[in-house]
């Protein structure tokens, strides 16, 4: 494997996935994944309350079919205490490997829990909502902060696509959404490339924008309850997770639109979807960097994602205010939002892009 380096110039390994499986009952191959990778005993099953009876046990009944230990534990959030209460319990009971089953929260906590044991990790998603599913970061939110943590990837990633069909559409749009903020994403990348010599990978770059263009392009293909377009959601994010593999960064799939959303995490009092705000997020930045924000507008109405903060379920004033927040909350990651808006400039931006009207 090649490696790459990261912003300090240290070496490190260009992490992927080694078996990804996506199709219609795939869930009952998990046996024969972990038999694949050498995982043939003590595993972890993590997973959600409402996951645990749709996948969760679905997974420890074929494992301990198969003669293996399994246990399973119900993660409730993504939080640094949940990470510690996950590890604690692993540690108990002689866990040599963990199976993250259910939502990006459920996934996120498995993934840095496994991370801290340095043992392997296994993706089952019940939702495709964001890039986490199949990326080598984790979110866990600390109190109002939401912080983006750099974890181990997936050994490798199982996606029942007859499982996240029948998950809230809602959650499926979300994931479109973070994979349309590839679009700005690039942009900022680029831009900080030329500005301040940032570490740039073209193939990463362009991945990441081609992922996200094939998307836009076949917007009018994403509909609820369709395998196909699960099928379709979950390939555009598991490349959007070896683009950021190959970059050694988030940075082909997380700009100014990713800023935005996390500000808007930490000011409105319900923030929506994570891949939600992104996505409303792209248009604003889309429009920052002179681009077609229309065309990135159009593919999420077709989609069927918010584009608004009306849709988004969250007040004009907030969505200003997160605007003019924005660039600091990671002032290190160069981006369009340079030094900042000014309040008068995010309402034009805002009421420009129909974002708040
Ligand atoms: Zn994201």
């Amino acid at each position: 494997m090649d490696v790459t380096h990261d912003m300090n110039g240290q070496k490190k390994w260009m992490q992927l996935p080694r078996n990804v499986v996506i199709g219609n009952g795939v869930i009952n191959e998990v046996r024969d994944v972990c038999t694949d990778l050498k995982l043939i005993d003590n595993a972890l099953v993590v997973t959600g309350k409402s996951t645990k009876g749709i996948a969760g046990e679905i997974v420890q009944d074929s494992l301990q079919d198969a003669g293996q230990n399994v246990e399973l534990v119900i993660s409730e959030s993504a939080s640094m205490k949940e990470v510690e209460r996950i590890r604690k319990h692993a540690i108990e009971s002689g866990t040599r490997y963990f199976l993250g089953v259910g939502s990006g929260k459920t996934i996120d906590v498995a993934k840095l829990a496994a991370t801290e044991l340095e043992v392997p990790f296994i993706s089952v998603p019940t939702a495709a909502s964001h890039d986490g599913i199949v990326s080598s970061r984790a979110s866990i939110k600390d109190g109002r902060t939401t912080t983006s943590i750099q974890a181990n990837a997936p050994m490798a990633v199982i996606a029942d696509t007859e499982i996240i069909a029948n998950a809230p559409y809602r959650l499926l749009a979300a994931g479109c959404g973070d994979i349309i903020s590839n679009c700005t994403a690039v942009l900022d990348w680029q831009l900080a490339s030329r500005l301040q010599n940032v570490q740039f990978s073209e193939y990463a770059a362009a991945l990441a924008s081609m992922t996200a263009q094939i998307l836009i392009d076949s917007a009018d293909s994403i509909k609820p309850e369709l395998e196909s377009s699960v099928r379709m959601v979950v390939k555009a994010l598991v490349s959007s997770g070896v683009a950021m593999s190959i970059a050694g960064s988030s940075r082909p799939a997380s700009g100014s639109e990713h800023m935005f959303s996390h500000a808007l995490d930490r000011v409105a009092d319900e923030p929506a979807l994570h891949g939600e705000q992104c996505g409303v997020g792209t248009i604003l930045m889309m429009y920052l960097h002179g681009g077609d924000w229309k065309r990135i507008s159009d593919a999420l109405k077709l989609i069927g994602a918010p584009t608004t903060a009306k849709e988004l379920g969250i007040e004009d004033k907030y969505i200003l205010e997160a605007l003019v927040l924005s660039h600091t909350i990671r002032p290190e990651r160069y981006t369009i939002l340079g030094t900042g808006l000014t309040p008068d400039a995010a309402e034009i931006v805002a009421r420009k892009t129909k974002v708040i009207s």
